[in-house]
């Protein structure tokens, strides 16, 4: 009896033994996997340079903004960059910026300069005959930029609650309440403030918003849409007519949003385009010489 009892025991700790075994031997072929030590999956530098470029970018561009250098796009930045990664970021930036207009220097312009001109994308692009679009800037600022940092652009790869997705607009997180402004002169054609609590809710999409429409020189209706905005504080009504730089509402963190931002974001036709594209900065004010 007493023996059978022992033996008992000892084959369920045999067992148990074994069985904890193999599920730590399980466990650690997961993790392995998951770090990818079989080599099984493809490491995807793409996307890993990708969030690389992404942060560096963001770092400069909300330097740039706060010293008023206008705005030149991560892909610009790029077009240099991978030809040289010895340039910094920032050097490209003030390079490829018309200093009279801050608006972005035709590829061409920046191409003479010396450091770029026997670069194969410049050679390529001269080469080719190409010109560069003259550029359009029919908007004033959506907010004051010298109050925000930028914290997602226009097509930008992300992750937001641990969901990947490309962004179509451009977010400014600030302090709650900061003024957002009507980016021309334009009618209201949605005002949507049915959140009254300015809390996340991960199924609010982009809480309460505003979409104004702009009609430049008879020809091209832009659609804006202001998103995550403070309860209560819409200015404006459906229907009414504003003007650039009116104040039509207050910054929130209303709808799928981690914090008070606004979420800036532009179509045309339909089809998201490039809302910081379109701001002129050559009129805005010069932050740093003024108190
Ligand atoms: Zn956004």
């Amino acid at each position: 009896m007493k023996h059978r009892l022992t033996k008992g025991i000892l084959t369920a700790t045999i067992g148990s033994a074994v069985g904890i075994i193999a599920m730590i031997v399980v466990i650690i072929v997961a993790l392995l996997m998951m770090l990818d030590f079989f080599g099984t999956y493809e490491t995807d530098n793409y996307i890993e340079n990708n969030m690389y470029y992404a942060d560096a970018y963001k770092l400069v561009l909300n330097v740039a903004l706060k010293d008023n250098k206008g705005y030149i796009p991560l892909t610009r930045i790029l077009y240099f960059y991978l030809e040289d990664d010895s340039l910094s970021f920032y050097e490209i930036y003030v390079d490829n910026l018309d200093k009279e207009t801050n608006k972005l220097l035709p590829i061409s312009e920046v191409c003479e300069l010396e450091k770029y001109k026997l670069y194969d994308g410049c050679k390529d692009f001269l080469m080719s005959g190409q010109i560069d679009e003259e550029q359009n800037k029919p908007f004033v600022s959506p907010i004051d930029f010298k109050d925000v940092a930028v914290t997602s652009f226009f097509m930008e790869e992300r992750e937001v609650f641990g969901v990947q997705d490309v962004h179509f607009g451009w977010d400014f997180a600030t302090s709650n309440q900061t003024p957002v402004k009507a980016v021309c002169d334009g009618k209201i054609k949605k005002v949507d403030f049915t959140f009254t609590k300015n809390i996340t809710d991960v199924s609010g999409g982009g809480g309460n918003q505003i979409t104004l429409e702009c009609e430049i020189d008879n020809d091209l209706t832009y659609e804006v849409l202001y998103a995550h905005l403070y309860p209560g504080s819409a200015k404006v009504k459906k229907d009414q007519e504003v003007n650039a730089g009116d104040i039509i509402a207050g910054v929130g963190t209303t709808g799928y949003s981690t914090g008070p931002h606004l979420h800036y974001e532009v179509s045309l036709d339909g089809n998201v385009v490039d809302g910081m594209s379109l701001v002129d900065f050559s009129e805005q004010e010069d932050y740093n010489n003024s108190n």
